[in-house]
């Protein structure tokens, strides 16, 4: 139908997962949905339907249900981010800190071509680590991020402020 779904009563909140004490936003009653889902990659989409963006890159996992549907419904290539160790061609890789330890995300070192304007896409933002290494990765390689967009913010842990300061363009659906 054509009428407006509230996306955020779709995304289930689950208590103590994956540790106590952290609510788990599950996105997955929001893809189960079809009428959700094809609003949720409509609405994401609709920012960039005239930004001349080149590239789809989705971040591992949940950035690739709405990443790749994106790239179809934009008509541009999709280009996955990754966990170390993943991918079976030649890498570039980002190292970040998580609140202990550090992580390491990669990506082919051909995917993206120096000045390709690319659309960095995940299902959640919380402290924003995950996206800036993201951004730090495609703009190693010469990427042009004309815009970073997630379908969850959680606004109190600052990662939109973070993109902001880095001068990327943020577009989220629920907070
Ligand atoms: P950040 O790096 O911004 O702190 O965390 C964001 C990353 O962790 C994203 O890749 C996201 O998928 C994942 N993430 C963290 N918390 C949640 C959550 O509550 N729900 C979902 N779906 N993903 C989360």
């Amino acid at each position: 139908s054509s009428e407006k779904l509230d996306l955020k009563s779709l995304i289930r909140s689950i208590p103590d997962y994956p540790k106590r004490g952290i609510i788990f936003r599950d996105i997955t009653s929001l893809i189960s949905h079809a009428d959700g889902f094809k609003q949720s990659i409509r609405d994401l989409s609709a920012p960039y339907l005239d930004k001349g963006i080149e590239k789809i890159v989705g971040i591992e996992a949940r950035g690739f249900i709405f990443g790749g549907a994106m790239a179809d419904y934009l008509g541009v290539g999709f280009v996955p981010i990754r966990k170390q160790g993943k991918l079976p061609g030649k890498v570039v890789a980002q190292d970040y800190s998580l609140e202990y330890g550090t992580d390491r995300i990669e990506m082919h070192d051909d995917a993206v071509a120096s000045g390709e304007k690319v659309l960095l896409v995940d299902d959640l933002i919380a402290t924003g680590g995950t996206a800036v290494a993201a951004c730090e990765l495609l703009q190693s390689v010469g990427g042009q991020v004309e815009g970073a967009a997630f379908v969850i913010d959680l606004p109190d842990l600052g990662g939109v402020s973070l993109l902001k300061e880095r001068g990327i363009d943020v577009h989220t659906l629920v907070a």
